[in-house]
């Protein structure tokens, strides 16, 4: 059944729920962020752009999308910086699922594999990766069609195997892939626009 659709309350694009950012109000008024869509009440929506969202923060705008009749005071600022947070661990948390999974292989020599054997599905290439590998292996992904993103320190990546450092990793799940690349470009594309 195809889900209703939602509006963005700053441009007023139209679309599914997964395209937008949701932010409801707790009963004692304070506005929170429901990345995961499943806080009960109602919601206010915008698109995940900065465009959007500081737009969408004006209190008038989100009381009335809300129904409330007050807001307790927030920062604008402070509510972008809150979402940049949580847009990268959702990002995380998806790699985290991929690991407990085994859906995940992590290392030059396992990516390399990973990826000649066609299992990789996105490759994660930490942002302190030396040059020479980080030019062979988003070649390779280049080649075999699969994207390639930036994310976490070499150390930050070790720690989601409780090691002290990894340079790459592929995840090979499909679905799990998908998820990622979803979560990581909502939080690419709200960093590039300097929040
Ligand atoms: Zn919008």
């Amino acid at each position: 059944m195809p889900q209703p659709e939602r509006m963005c309350i700053a441009c007023r694009a139209k679309g599914s729920p997964r395209e937008f950012l949701r932010i409801v109000a707790t009963p004692d008024n304070t506005i929170i962020w429901d990345l995961k869509q499943k806080l009960p009440g109602r919601g206010a929506h915008v698109c995940p752009q900065t465009r959007c969202v500081s737009k969408g923060l004006e209190k008038k705008k989100l009381m009335h999308a809300l129904r409330v009749e007050e807001l307790s005071p927030f920062s604008v600022q402070e509510k972008l910086t809150e979402l940049q947070i949580l847009l990268r661990n959702q990002a995380l948390n998806s790699l985290k699922i991929g690991v407990k999974a085994r859906k995940v292989l992590s290392g030059y020599t396992q990516v390399q594999q990973g990826m000649k054997k066609g299992l990789a599905k996105v490759l994660v290439l930490a942002d302190d990766i030396s040059l020479d590998r980080r030019n062979e292996l988003s070649a390779d992904a280049a080649r075999l069609q699969i994207p390639c993103v930036f994310l976490l320190s070499q150390e930050e990546m070790g720690s989601l195997f409780a090691t002290a450092q990894r340079s790459c990793l592929v995840i090979t799940d499909t679905g799990l892939a998908s998820t990622f690349i979803h979560n990581f470009e909502r939080y690419r594309t709200m960093k590039k626009e300097g929040m």
